[in-house]
């Protein structure tokens, strides 16, 4: 472990000028290694155990996973606990007005006068949704941790200063809106949502709690430009990987998702006097409308997703015709004019369907989020370093939203993901293979190392 100290740093620095640029990024006096460097797993693995227990069921175990909601004491005491791993990695930690921690390595840019160069972030959340996993969020955040020890061990010095960062309230289990921090960070946090009160307390108690600024939020916002680069590691919380037998995915990006609302209006009336063939039954229409919507989505290739989760009929009776059924369509694809394709298609079957069954049937698209996409460069540079690791590797979309996406806005973004046992998430049984957490780390390093390399990796 090595603690930066600017002047004795420097000092050495100039000392080994030589040196350092027969072997650039790596400073004389530093051991020679053959192929690229590795985070200590078992090091990594302790602290992933340690984190665990904030927010833990009480008298539980690992395998019980957490409940680590954001704002919460549990939340308090695992972010205590990271930012003292932080400190002792040699990184100055910071709270912005919005709640997350920012730490960089002060050595980093001081020494060797690279002070101009803008930094390389990286990170992930350590808040949980309520009996949630032990991975979601904790392995990008203590790996990020992990490979500055890593580089500082190896006397590793980049030629961007590499800021660490822990988002706040990405979960959103808190007050029903994720990503809290990282939408802060790139200026789309509605100021009303301050006002926000779950159990008495308002959000911006809850971030005045963590030590933010609710009065300031503005503030947390930063420009495009103010990075590099952003990486993140991940569990991929699908089974995708671990169909494959693949260690490491390349992200793509994160999808677009289009939501609509179906209202399908039919005729409430009597179960034992209305013939079948006068009936206006507004749950056979849209039943019929749910499985043509499958069959919609399913029709061409590629990794598209279409989902009917919520459903409301009325009067939902056991005595009585449905009159009215209202549902929603989850559409996702990183291809957005796919889903306005999709859309199209689904609202012309619901006319055949209506026109078919004597309802009328109402399609209105009531959000549109839009897909944001890893650089090019960014899912080059994850691919090669995995290469570089012996690791082989897939491209692949993130059907599930990361503080990645709001990052994206401001700089080139990376993510990797590791394999998820069972493909489950957001639950108790959330799992990574321990060798699968240290192969994404050094993949996270070496990604890193290459990143640093690059003019712009757009
Ligand atoms: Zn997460």
């Amino acid at each position: 472990l090595e603690i930066y100290n600017p002047v004795v740093n420097r000092r050495r620095f100039l000392a080994t000028l030589g040196a350092a640029a027969a072997f650039p990024g790596r400073l004389a006096g530093a051991p020679r290694r053959d192929g690229p460097l590795r985070i200590n797993p078992a090091r990594l693995q302790s602290q992933i155990e340690r984190l665990s227990e904030f927010g833990r069921p009480a008298g539980g175990t690992f395998a019980d996973g957490v409940s680590r909601i954001a704002y919460s004491d549990a939340d308090l005491g695992a972010r205590a606990y990271v930012t003292s791993l932080m400190r002792g990695a040699g990184l100055t930690p910071r709270i912005d007005p919005a709640g997350n921690i920012f730490a960089s390595a002060s050595g980093q840019a001081t020494s060797g006068g690279r002070g101009s160069e803008r930094p390389i972030l990286f990170g992930s959340h350590i808040d949980s949704v309520p009996s949630g996993g032990n991975f979601d969020g904790d392995l990008g955040s203590l790996a990020a941790i992990e490979v500055v020890r890593t580089l500082n061990a190896a006397g590793v010095r980049t030629r961007h200063p590499l800021e660490v960062v822990i988002w706040a309230e990405e979960e959103g289990a808190a007050y029903g809106r994720s990503l809290s921090g990282s939408r802060a960070f790139a200026g789309q946090f509605p100021a009303d949502e301050l006002a926000l009160v779950v159990n008495g307390i308002s959000k911006a108690e809850g971030i005045r709690r963590i030590g933010g600024d609710p009065d300031r939020l503005e503030q947390a916002r930063r420009s495009s430009g103010s990075f590099h680069a952003y990486l993140e590691l991940h569990i991929e919380q699908g089974g995708t990987l671990e169909k494959a037998g693949l260690p490491i995915g390349v992200v793509e990006g994160i999808v677009s998702i289009h939501r609509h609302d179906v209202t399908v209006r039919g005729f409430a009336n009597h179960a034992g006097t209305t013939p079948m063939n006068e009936r206006q039954d507004a749950l056979i229409a849209a039943s019929q409308l749910i499985l043509a919507i499958r069959e919609i989505v399913t029709r061409e290739p590629g990794r598209q997703v279409g989902t009917v989760g919520k459903l409301e009929v009325s009067p939902n009776a056991t005595n009585v015709v449905p009159g009215v059924v209202k549902h929603t369509i989850d559409l996702r694809d990183l291809d957005a004019a796919k889903l306005s394709r999709i859309g199209d298609d689904i609202r012309a079957c619901a006319r055949e369907i209506a026109a078919a069954t004597h309802t009328d049937i109402e399609v209105v698209r009531v959000t549109q989020h839009d897909a944001a996409l890893a650089a090019p460069a960014m899912q080059e540079a994850i691919g090669r370093a995995a290469d570089a690791l012996g690791l082989r590797s897939t491209r692949m979309p993130s059907g599930a939203g990361h503080d990645a996406q709001m990052a994206a806005r401001l700089c080139p973004m990376g993510m990797i993901f590791v394999p998820s046992v069972g493909g489950i998430s957001h639950s108790p049984r959330e799992l990574t293979a321990w060798p699968d957490c240290a192969r994404g780390a050094d993949v996270l390093l070496e990604t890193i190392l290459l990143v640093d390399k690059m003019a712009d990796p757009a």
